[in-house]
This record gives C-alpha cells, structure tokens and sequence, in this order.
C-alpha cells in the first residue's frame, strides 16, 4: 500500500550519514524539529517523540510543513551527508544521490 500525505503528496522520510557529516549544524538550524547534533559533535535525525536516532541511517518522517527546510538542509549541507527519499520506494528524492 502506498502512504500518502494529507494532502496527497507522495511520503518522504529523511536520514544522514554520519560518516560524511562535519558538524557544522546547518541541518539543525534550518529545521530543529527534525535535525539535532548530539554531544559527539555529529548531526542526528529525530522521531517523532522528539529522540535522537542514533543506528546507522534511521530515517524519521518528513512533515509536510517542514518540507521546504529539509530540502534546502540537503541541498546546503557541506558534507552532503543528507538523504531525502520516498517512503515507498525508497528512492532518494532530495540528497547526494537523487537523479
Ligand atoms: S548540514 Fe550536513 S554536515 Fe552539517 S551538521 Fe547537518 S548533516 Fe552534518
């Protein structure tokens, strides 16, 4: 079964590899909501309680609203270290190996 967004769009979730990551913290300001560095300096995508997921590529939800940051967190991160891809397919949409 194919999940959708509210609106209809296509789901996407998001995850990062810490190992390209710098730590420079662009992620973390343009979307909080989604992206935090943890004490070892390195960025971390968050569930949606709020915790950090810290195993190798956990992926959390892209909120609709949030979107916009997230993309642009991908398209600016120095490490290109941030994957955006469909949930149902898990092609990445967004990210160092989108098409
Ligand atoms: S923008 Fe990229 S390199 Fe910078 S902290 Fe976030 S994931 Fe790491």
């Amino acid at each position: 079964m194919q999940q959708q967004t509210a609106d209809g769009g296509e789901a996407l979730e998001v995850w990062i590899d810490q190992d390209l990551c710098t730590g420079d913290g662009i992620c973390a300001q343009y979307a909080p909501e989604v992206f935090e560095l943890d004490i070892d300096g390195l960025a971390y995508v968050k569930g949606t309680d709020d915790e950090l997921l810290q195993a190798k590529g956990a992926t959390t939800p892209v909120p609709l609203p949030l979107l916009t940051d997230v993309v642009d967190s991908a398209r600016e991160c120095p490490g290109e270290c941030i994957h955006v891809r469909r949930v149902s397919d898990s092609v990445e949409v967004y990210g160092p190996d989108a098409e």
